[in-house]
């Protein structure tokens, strides 16, 4: 997806999409949030994901890079009632952590996992993993991770889904999309038994995805938004030297009402590590997004433009080197974005070792052209600098 300037004119604008058609549910709200408070005006809202018919809040729990334990239990407790997960996130821990977290409460829960394997053999036994670290007889979703090309969707890992189906061990199944939404995405509908997108959708994105994802719903998939934070949530902290990029106030919340006022997005799954993100959380179920959160927006893209990698794909193959810079950068902002050193170095390590002895300093010039304003040299020699 190519950066555009009709997106930031609606940011701007502070209006473009119409409000999301979503069903209120007030949910009495029995318990305090410390040291955030319950949102303002109570409740909690609801939408049904596509075809499967499951209830989820308009914001779920995106658990990739929590630690806390604590946090997922606050997050039930309050009511978010879907909580993803995948078996790679934390070496297994993300995992282990859901599972102990969601232990005597699974029958309330909707939990969604996944697993990038392409083999058949190889994904099911990922399948049968996950569940056991889960505590779990099955998942509601299952995701074939991170595709990006309709020639991912083979058939057999389509085979591996509907044995899984079958065996009662997922109910609903799906894929989830990083990048290459106009490839895949079409590729998911045409598929026909495929239930739900999980998609990266944020601010940031070429408008051309919004077609795209109204293609889904009308056929039917529940669409859940991923990434909707744009590179990252945390806020500075004194003295972080690496928490440099995220600061604007009031950005992540005004990103996460951004995203759900889209009428064919059902629910987000940001990451959620700290009791601040929680209450932004549950805000952005219930205040609309206005003209400020435009303004503010807009001026948070600029903040990050030479950061923030949308994984448009414009730049593939353009690496004197063969870099995967897409790739390099997210790892990078894992680090600086998301406070996940270990995350970021933990994906950069996995490079092949010819690919991580690179030094863009040894390049007389960068061949990389982002059209989108990403300092892609600066951000892929940071990597190299923090990981390798
Ligand atoms: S760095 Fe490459 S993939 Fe990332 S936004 Fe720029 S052109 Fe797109
Ligand atoms: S400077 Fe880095 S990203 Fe650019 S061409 Fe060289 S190795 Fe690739």
């Amino acid at each position: 997806m190519k950066g555009n300037s009709s997106r930031r004119k609606f940011l701007a604008a502070g209006l473009a999409l119409p409000a999301a058609g979503i069903g209120a549910v007030t949910r009495p709200q029995t318990l305090g949030l410390a040291p955030a408070a319950a949102p303002a005006g109570g409740g909690l809202r609801y939408k049904v994901l596509g075809k499967t018919g499951l209830k989820v809040t308009t914001v779920a729990f995106g658990s990739m890079i929590t630690s806390d334990q604590s946090v997922v239990d606050k997050a039930i407790e309050l009511g978010i009632n879907y909580i993803d997960t995948a078996r790679g996130y934390q070496n297994g821990n993300c995992e282990r952590m859901v599972g102990a977290a969601i232990k005597g409460k699974r029958q309330n829960l909707v939990i969604s996992t996944k697993s990038g394997s392409e083999t058949k053999q190889e994904a099911l036994a990922q399948l049968d993993e996950s569940l056991k670290t889960l505590g779990t007889d099955y998942v509601d979703v299952w995701f074939i991770h991170g595709k990006s090309k309709g020639s991912q969707l083979t058939d057999e890992r389509m085979e591996a889904n509907e044995i899984a189906k079958k065996a009662g061990k997922v109910r609903f199944n799906g894929v989830s999309v990083h990048a290459g939404h106009e490839e895949i995405i079409p590729a998911i509908v045409q598929k026909g038994h495929l239930e739900v997108i999980l998609s990266s959708y944020n601010f940031t994105l070429d408008d051309k995805i919004d077609p795209l994802l109204a293609q889904a719903k009308k056929a039917g998939l529940g669409i859940v938004a991923m990434k909707v934070m744009a590179g990252g949530v945390r806020r500075a902290k004194p003295g972080d030297k690496m928490s440099t990029l995220m600061k604007r106030e009031g950005a992540p919340l005004a990103m996460l009402k951004w995203v759900l006022r889209n009428p064919n997005v059902d629910t987000t799954i940001p990451s959620i590590t700290d009791m601040d993100q929680l209450d932004d959380d549950l805000k952005a179920m219930t205040q609309p997004f206005g003209a400020p959160d435009g303004k503010l927006l807009a001026a948070h893209l600029g903040d990050i433009r030479p950061f923030y990698c949308s994984m448009c794909g414009s730049c593939e193959g353009s690496c004197s080197k063969g870099l995967p810079v897409s790739d390099i950068i997210r790892y990078v902002s894992y680090a600086d974005g998301y406070g996940q050193f270990g995350l970021g170095r933990e994906n950069f390590m996995q490079l092949d070792a010819g690919l991580r002895s690179v030094r863009c300093g040894d390049c007389a010039g960068c061949t990389v052209e982002c059209p989108n304003g990403v300092r892609v040299a600066e951000r892929v020699a940071l990597a190299q600098e923090w990981f390798a």
